[in-house]
């Protein structure tokens, strides 16, 4: 049975990139050792990394005005990076929650500056949703506004990038939806994410960041978590996570190979339609989320009779769909199709949601 891995991580790879990976391990380019044993500050590595830096820039028309880094620390790294390199002197911030990670990152954030928490949630016909952007109420003076775009657990999107003039700092959590679809960089002050979704294996942090935010960061800011320090070190002020570099770089490839971010949105809507299309058309399964505010990453549902979870779980595991045990905060299942997952491996999650039911129903 092919296996198919709806995990929401960590590090979801393209199967093309882990055999390439397989091949090259021991031997990698010729040299007879693996690119994880070569030197950092060495010439062929540099090369690998300013490769994927390229690609990447190539992927999301990075502009010119922004740096782009390769962090340690991951999604909660930054989460005291983003308040120790931004603060500034304005010791306020706005935090826009709409779920898990964006209230996780408030709490961080109360460490070093005084977090306005804007709440995001409301629901709409009994479903979850975000309120209108028109609804948040920003505070004068703040030195940035602090969303997530895709909510891993909670399976909630916010799709439209906030705008409210140049005088507001964008800062965005991308952890599980970066290079899914198309993105204009220019309307952030900070985006970051998590490798570990839709980039590569954990262990990898990338952060793009405008420069003029440079120059800023808190006395206290840890070295490695400091913007201006690995910017100014092209992200070697410590030994960076050269093997995960290397992996984000194969991906960075195999998507332009596929037709770049433009393809990926493509595919990912028609994941996302036959997923919640099954899902919708059927009494035995739902999802709360409002038709507007859902992720096309992360899919939340539930079996209408939770006494069936787990022979819904035992029989999907063992026809090959891996990992579909819904967050213990939501509960029921979750499907994560990040840009690894090919449409087959939904159509076989789907036939199988409809052959369950037929069973089951
Ligand atoms: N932000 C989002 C949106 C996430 O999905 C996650 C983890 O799943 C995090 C932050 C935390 O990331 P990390 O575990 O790398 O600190």
């Amino acid at each position: 049975t092919q296996v198919f891995n709806f995990s929401s991580g960590p590090a979801m790879l393209p199967a093309d990139v882990l055999r390439q990976a397989q091949e090259e391990l021991c031997d990698w380019n010729g040299l007879g050792t693996s690119v994880m044993e070569i030197s950092h500050r060495g010439k062929a590595f540099i090369e690998v990394a300013e490769q994927a830096e390229k690609d990447l820039r190539d992927l999301l028309h990075i502009p010119q005005n922004y740096k782009v880094l390769f962090c340690h620390g991951g999604g909660r790294g930054q989460f005291a990076a983003v308040p120790l390199n931004l603060a500034g002197s304005a010791g306020v911030a706005d935090y826009v929650d709409g779920g898990y990670w964006a209230e996780s990152a408030a709490k961080e954030a109360q460490k070093y500056l005084t977090p306005n928490v804007i709440d995001a949630c409301t629901t709409v016909d009994g479903l979850r949703a975000i309120k209108p952007m028109s609804e948040w109420q920003l505070t004068k003076g703040a030195a940035y506004l602090h969303y997530c775009p895709n909510e891993t657990i909670d399976g909630i999107a916010i799709d439209e990038t906030p705008a409210f003039g140049d005088d507001v700092t964008v800062v965005a959590d991308y952890s599980s939806t970066i290079l899914s679809s198309p993105l204009d960089v220019s309307r952030f002050g900070v985006i970051y994410a998590g490798a570990q979704k839709n980039i590569g294996p954990a262990g990898l942090t990338l952060v793009i960041v405008r420069e003029d935010l440079l120059g800023k960061a808190n006395i206290a800011c840890p070295s490695i978590l400091d913007y201006t320090v690995l910017a100014k070190n092209d992200s070697m002020f410590n030994t960076p996570p050269t093997f995960a570099w290397y992996l984000a770089g194969l991906v960075f490839k195999w998507l332009k190979a596929k037709g770049g971010v433009a393809a990926m949105d493509k595919i990912n809507q028609q994941k996302a339609e036959l997923l919640y299309g099954v899902i919708d058309n059927s009494d035995f399964y739902r999802n709360s989320v409002a038709a507007a505010n859902r992720s096309r990453m992360n899919v939340p549902f539930q079996l209408a009779d939770s006494a069936l979870d787990a022979v819904f779980l035992e029989e999907s595991f063992a026809a090959g769909l891996h990992a579909l045990k819904g967050h213990r905060v939501v509960g029921g299942m979750r499907a994560s199709i990040y840009n690894a997952m090919p449409l087959e491996g939904v159509r076989a999650l789907t036939d199988f949601m409809q052959d369950f039911e037929r069973r089951h129903g």
